[in-house]
């Protein structure tokens, strides 16, 4: 068990490193943040040290592991290999398991279908002759994502019987894409678990997700859905997080059928952006379930009070930050970003919208 003034590695330095790092400074723990742009960065502006170097620098990553007790990621595409090394010299979240299947769409599917999770269909594909081939099987509407490095809707085209195949193809820009069938969904669900070093679990209530424009707006917890739902999505999750033999967090985002049934999307081996909530809304947020996880510390309660919504701040939204200072009842949450970028997230809001 991490002890005071024991120090958690992160890497990776946006806002959900910068979390992170507050949830670790609550449990007295200190922090040290390594990144190719820590400096001046939303997480290594309040770490207690900060690396600026890239993930293959193995003398800048060999002084990091020298500093650090423990060390998780805020992003599931670091290099295996530098979570590797690290996990030579201390505890490791994600492991190297969990990055390589959360790194890739069709290996996360595939494991998804091996532990009889279900899926939408999909294709993968690597030229458009694959495409025009898949495109036939489907026999209906798809999306087309890259495997790997996709985040916030980037990387994705929708393609239908009748458009260019090879158009469509060629925008993705890779040779390494998956085709999905396109879900008519009812509601996008996501669902998280925390796994201990003693691989204890613990699952946090289900969010409800908007998106706009592929990106994240809102979130609202515990999603009000029967509760087999509710139990098959929380299911799912811990059985990934065992497969993956994870110590930390594991997202899993899905979509519920008109008929109720919930198909897996995507997961993320991390803190997940649906899940902000937690930090006024659940007993112990998602953030310091990470911290403890990874500090050794037993899992806390995840406990619920109230329905919480989330509502994301995009660099458009900067306009009404006045009015929403003032807002009672409204937890303002900002990332320190300078720059309100449209389509950039800048902070988020929580609000408890019904009583316990
Ligand atoms: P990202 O890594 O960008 O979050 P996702 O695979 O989660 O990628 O896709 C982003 C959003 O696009 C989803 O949250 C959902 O709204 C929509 N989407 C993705 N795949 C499908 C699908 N097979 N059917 C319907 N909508 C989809
Ligand atoms: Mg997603």
């Amino acid at each position: 068990m991490l002890t005071p003034h024991k120090t958690i590695g992160i890497l990776g330095s946006g806002q959900l490193g910068r979390m992170i790092v507050i949830a670790a400074s609550q449990l007295g723990l200190r922090t040290h943040v390594y990144a190719p742009d820590a400096n001046n960065s939303p997480a290594g502006d309040i770490a207690h040290e900060r690396t600026e170097a890239s993930y293959d620098d193995h003398t800048a990553l060999a002084r990091f592991a020298c500093n650090i007790d423990a060390v998780t990621s805020e992003f599931e595409n670091v290099p295996a290999s530098t979570m590797a090394f690290l996990s030579q010299h201390c505890v490791a979240s994600p492991g190297q398991a969990a990055l390589h299947t959360a790194q890739h769409r069709i290996r996360e599917k595939s494991l998804a279908h091996d532990l009889g999770i279900k899926t939408p269909r999909f294709w993968h594909v690597t030229d458009s002759a694959d495409l025009t081939k898949a495109m036939a099987e489907l026999d209906g509407d798809g999306i087309l994502k890259t495997c790997q490095l996709g985040y916030d809707g980037k990387g994705q085209v929708r393609v239908s019987k009748n458009d260019d195949l090879a158009t469509a193809f060629a925008a993705l820009q890779t040779n390494d894409a998956i085709l999905e069938e396109m879900i008519p969904f009812q509601a996008e669900v996501s669902f998280l678990v925390a796994r201990a070093v003693d691989g204890s679990l613990s699952s946090f209530p289900a969010s409800l997700n908007e998106h706009k424009n592929g990106i994240l707006a809102r979130s609202v917890a515990p999603a009000a859905l029967p509760d087999t739902v509710i139990h098959e999505g929380k299911a799912a999750a811990s059985v990934l997080a065992e497969a993956l033999d994870l110590v930390g967090l594991l997202a899993l985002e899905t979509f519920l059928t008109e008929d109720n049934h919930l198909l897996f999307n995507e997961i993320a081996p991390r803190p997940h952006n649906s899940f902000h909530w937690s930090i006024e809304g659940c007993e112990t947020s998602q953030f310091t379930q990470l911290i403890r996880a990874v500090a050794g510390l037993p899992l806390g309660r995840t406990s619920c009070y109230g329905t919480w919504q989330m509502d994301n701040l995009l660099g458009e939204d900067m306009n009404s930050l006045e009015t929403l200072i003032n807002k009672a009842g409204l937890h303002v949450h900002l990332y320190g970003k300078s720059e309100a970028k449209t389509g950039r997230k800048m902070g988020h809001t929580n609000k408890q919208i019904s009583g316990e």
